[in-house]
């Protein structure tokens, strides 16, 4: 008998953005660009539209645990990333579940403050990520905020950026991705990279003026997921991101009044 060989499948493990710009919509938009199938575990939903995020609700721990195992007894998921995930229970959760299940390399996306301000995950999950999440990360792609709440540093220069990523390593995630793109009183955007094997370099892209940015990191780290779950080598799954990100931002559409979504079809 032949086995027909499994489509490639990725997973999102993230909250839902009711505007459709950010969260586990931009990642199912993301992953299907990519080719590759998108499977969902919803950690919260959030009622937001361009403007910001007016309401949200985390789902019950129960509803998290039955959606991975649901996964687990059926599919064959390469490839998985974690986007929103509210706050201690559910980080706890989640950690639980993907050392129960394997669901191949991780991508830590540790989303935590809107651009419109408001909090998607809570101060004290912070600890919770850094301690229990990042040890399982195959990498994590912190922005400058987010590396600093993970590292306790204060970043302003390129060598505290490196210094952060060195951190967030031995922190125990393998690779480290530190996105620039907060820093926005410069004319270029540079991210930091540092991989497993010691070697690191610098992406750099010119900075593009434009409101179109809602869901920039979470479209890196699903691009970034589902060229993983294509079996693509880590540097090159974070350089097709980035790539990724850089044509979505920069051919946008007029979508909303506020912070409009990215071009996935760009
Ligand atoms: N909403 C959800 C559910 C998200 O997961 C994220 C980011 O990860 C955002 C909103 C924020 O997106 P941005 O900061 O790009 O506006």
């Amino acid at each position: 008998m032949t086995t027909v060989e499994q489509f490639p499948q990725a997973l999102s493990i993230a909250g839902s953005d009711s505007g459709g710009g950010a969260g586990m919509q931009a990642d199912l938009k993301t992953i299907q660009e990519r080719h590759v199938f998108a499977t969902t575990v919803l950690v919260a939903v959030t009622a937001q539209n361009t403007l910001g995020v007016q309401d949200f609700m985390a789902l019950p721990p129960k509803l998290i645990d039955e959606q991975f195992a649901s996964l687990a007894a059926d599919l064959s998921i390469k490839a998985c990333k974690t986007g929103m995930l509210a706050d201690v229970e559910r980080v706890k959760a989640v950690v639980k579940n993907l050392k129960q299940y394997d669901f191949g390399p991780l991508t830590v996306d540790p989303v935590m403050i809107a651009k419109g301000g408001a909090p998607l995950l809570s101060d004290d999950a912070i600890s919770t990520v850094r301690e229990e999440l990042l040890p399982l990360a195959t990498i994590v792609t912190p922005n400058l905020p987010e590396a600093e709440a993970l590292t306790g540093m204060h970043i302003t220069t390129d060598a505290q950026m490196q210094e952060a990523a060195q951190k967030l390593q031995a922190l125990g995630a393998k690779n480290v991705i530190v996105k620039g793109g907060h820093e926005t009183n410069t004319a270029s955007a540079s991210d930091f990279v540092l991989l497993e094997n010691g070697r690191s370099f610098w992406m750099t892209t010119s900075r593009f003026n434009t409101q179109n940015t809602h869901g920039t990191g979470d479209t890196l780290s699903a691009c970034i997921t589902a060229e993983l779950a294509k079996g693509a080598t880590i540097e090159n799954a974070i350089r097709t991101g980035k790539a990724y990100v850089d044509a979505t931002i920069k051919q946008g559409i007029k979508v909303g009044h506020g912070h409009g979504p990215l071009n996935h079809w760009a």
